[in-house]
């Protein structure tokens, strides 16, 4: 039986001739994914769609199949029937292009996996138990029995592997697998969209990689394991901001470390912020509140003001607060 808000949502649907779909600035796969995922299932039933993101298309994402649907906005005011927002956890996440574009639609749908998600949507489908939001569609599609055509199936397995680290991650359930099964068994190839997700890397990462671990420190006896990168760097190697999506996990994968945070000062100043957490008693999501960011439990982030070094030693003190409540 269908949840009132999903059958709302397919009414919806089924009533309005034209979309945008939107997804969170500095795009990741889950955010590509949804878009393409939701985009190509309403295209196989006759909508008119458009796939919107602030940043565009990122290299490390252009194998997917559909991924030349995406736009970035063009200044030009997008006049459809239905605004839906993907995988993003604030509305200011959409970029403040992407928000003045579709300024003039009324009819907002919101639909993610963040806890931190207020439910800004008209109708709102916002399930934190999910991994990724490409799960949540995945289950959207077969409740309504919308079409699943080859885009959407490959998406959504590039969405969910993305998001749960290669379906290892906790929140990685027996849905989730049940979910891989089936895009599979429906023809999504995993060895070769593996090897286009994780074996083609542009030699760039690996510099980058070599630049981080020289900024390595590790502290808080052990528990705490964290890096930087500086605009000077970014320049050096020609960085581009998905070159270091993932690379967190090298830290995060030490034995004993509970957090790791990765800073990234950005070209105007501000400082990203992101933070994984290996223990459950440890808020990742609650620490980057504390700043204004969010996400989930053990993978959260924040966008903050600078410089570096001030940004760096605030969230480090709230992390070594958080850490202190382990040992009472
Ligand atoms: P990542 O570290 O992979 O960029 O992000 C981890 C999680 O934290 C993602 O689910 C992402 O949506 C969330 N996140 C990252 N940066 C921010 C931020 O600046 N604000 C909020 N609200 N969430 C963020
Ligand atoms: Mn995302
Ligand atoms: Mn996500």
């Amino acid at each position: 039986s269908k949840t009132p808000v999903i059958a709302e949502i397919g009414q919806w649907l089924n009533d309005s001739e034209s979309f945008a779909l939107l997804s969170h600035v500095r795009p990741d796969g889950d955010a590509i994914g949804s878009q393409i995922a939701l985009g190509f299932a309403l295209m196989a039933a006759g909508k008119t769609v458009r796939l919107i993101n602030e940043d565009g298309l990122p290299e490390n994402l252009a194998f997917m199949a559909g991924s030349e649907k995406i736009e970035r906005p063009s200044g030009e005011p997008v006049e459809v029937d239905v605004v839906i927002a993907l995988d993003t956890a604030t509305q200011p996440r959409l970029g403040e292009r992407t928000l003045a574009a579709v300024a003039n639609c009324r009819r907002w749908i919101n639909i993610d996996h963040h806890k931190s998600n207020p439910g800004y949507g008209d109708l709102n489908l916002i399930d934190s138990s999910s991994p990724a939001t490409g799960q949540i569609l995945y289950s959207l599609i077969r409740e309504l029995g919308l079409p699943m055509p080859a885009e959407s199936r490959d998406a959504i397995y590039v969405a969910v592997s993305t998001d749960t680290g290669s379906w290892q991650y906790r929140g990685t359930t027996a849905e989730t697998y049940e979910m891989a099964a089936d895009l599979v068994r429906g023809g999504t190839e995993v060895g070769p969209l593996n090897a286009l997700i994780y074996d083609n890397h542009p030699m760039r990462r690996v510099e980058l990689m070599r630049a981080l671990l020289n900024t390595l420190e590790v502290s808080s006896a052990g528990r705490l394991a964290h890096w930087k990168l500086d605009q000077a760097t970014v320049s050096r190697l020609g960085v581009k901001p998905e070159d270091s999506e993932g690379l967190i996990d090298i830290i995060r994968a030490i034995q004993g470390v509970i957090v790791a945070v990765f800073f990234e000062e950005l070209p105007d100043g501000k400082i990203r912020v992101s933070m994984r957490s290996k223990d459950p008693r440890v808020d990742a999501c609650k620490v980057c509140m504390l700043f204004g960011g969010g996400g989930h439990s053990l993978a959260a982030g924040i966008r903050m003001s600078g410089p570096l070094a001030d940004a760096q030693s605030r969230v480090i003190e709230a992390i070594e607060a958080e850490l202190a409540t382990l040992n009472d």
